[in-house]
């Protein structure tokens, strides 16, 4: 990579750091020529591929506003959606795909979100899975529900 300060074709690594989340690669670099500093994020590639055909890199912003209107007046905080994107980024990302259409974004955001708020869960799945009736509703309800009662039965054993 070019010195954004003299363009100088090389530069050398000084420090680099692993982000929290494992994601990604902070490296400090410093330009021999000019002795200038800047700072790469290495990351493995991650493309959605949208209905309109068009590409553009995955974004956690870009799941958490979808998600953030399925939560409009629920409990569920910033803090919630933030991890709720992460914990998506990682599923789609150990699946060791390169390039994702936003279908399976919507499906692997299905499962945390229904861990974080069963009624935007039902929103959210009543979109993206484009709920047409009453029917449709009653079916994802009976599934929540039947969990629910497999999970009470559990914890009397
Ligand atoms: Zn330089």
């Amino acid at each position: 990579m070019h010195c954004p300060f003299c363009r100088h074709s090389d530069s050398r690594v000084i420090d680099s750091r692993t982000s929290d989340d494992g994601l990604s690669i902070r490296r400090r670099r410093q330009c021999p020529e000019c002795g200038g500093r800047f700072s790469t994020i290495e990351t493995a590639s991650l493309n959605v591929i949208k209905r309109s055909g068009v590409i553009e890199s995955f974004s956690r912003e870009k799941v958490m506003s979808g998600v953030r209107k399925a939560c409009q007046g629920r409990p569920v905080t910033e803090a919630d959606l933030a991890m709720l994107a992460q914990a998506v980024e990682e599923a789609v990302r150990q699946t060791g795909v390169s390039q994702i259409d936003t279908n399976e974004i919507g499906l692997a955001i299905l499962g945390p979100l229904r861990e974080l708020d069963e009624i935007a869960y039902l929103r959210f799945a009543s979109v993206y899975q484009a709920f047409e009736t009453l029917d449709d509703f009653d079916e994802a309800i009976a599934l929540l529900r039947a969990d629910h009662a497999q999970r009470a039965q559990r914890e009397e054993v």
